[in-house]
């Protein structure tokens, strides 16, 4: 019997993979179900065997859905982890994605990096390192993200280090933004 793929990124949509085959024995495990309660299910390993065309899911989609089971990852047992990485495949699967990138000015990251003169513009600490040409490594972050329509300017421009630029990206602070707004309008 033919099994083609489908895969599910946003509620409702599917998206037609290909033409899959079985790679290992099917197993059982628990997963929880839709109510969260533990259930006995069966897995089967698959492999795409024939891709039409390779399609592209936009990265975001397939960021959150890696978010989404990581959070899952979490709420398991060491006993169940360990279950689940013994039946994984050694090498990490690839796809195509797309991304929308925002292309910045150029002139004005590298001003907001010499307004910060090598410390981070949110902690005040020096860069932790030094790039490959010796000069101190921050990044560039803009207050008002260019995804939510802020401006590329460099009233809206931070030079932070690599620390706390992750920290503004996963925590999304108002008391950040305020404070880096300060720091560069006065
Ligand atoms: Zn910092
Ligand atoms: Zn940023």
């Amino acid at each position: 019997m033919e099994v083609h793929l489908f895969e599910v990124f946003e509620p409702g949509q599917y998206t037609y993979i290909g033409r899959v085959e079985l790679t290992g024995e099917p197993y059982q495990e628990r997963q929880p179900d839709a109510a969260g309660n533990p259930r006995q299910v069966w897995v089967f390993p698959l492999r795409v065997v024939d891709v039409v065309a390779p399609v592209a899911i936009p990265a975001e989609l397939i960021n959150r859905r890696l978010e989404e089971k990581e959070k899952q990852a979490r709420r398991l047992d060491e006993q169940e982890l360990r279950r689940r990485i013994h039946f994984s495949r050694p090498e990490a699967a690839s796809r195509k994605v797309t991304i929308t990138t925002y292309e910045r000015n150029p002139y004005v990251a590298e001003y907001a990096r010499r307004r910060a003169n090598g410390r981070c513009q949110l902690c005040h600490k020096p860069a932790p390192f030094l790039n490959p040409d010796g000069e101190p490594y921050l990044e560039v972050h803009h207050i008002d993200w260019l995804s939510r329509g802020g401006e590329d300017t460099i009233n809206n421009t931070v030079a932070p280090c690599p620390n706390c630029h992750r920290k503004m990206h996963i925590l999304d602070l108002a008391v950040d933004r305020e404070k880096l707004k300060r720091e560069i309008n006065g």
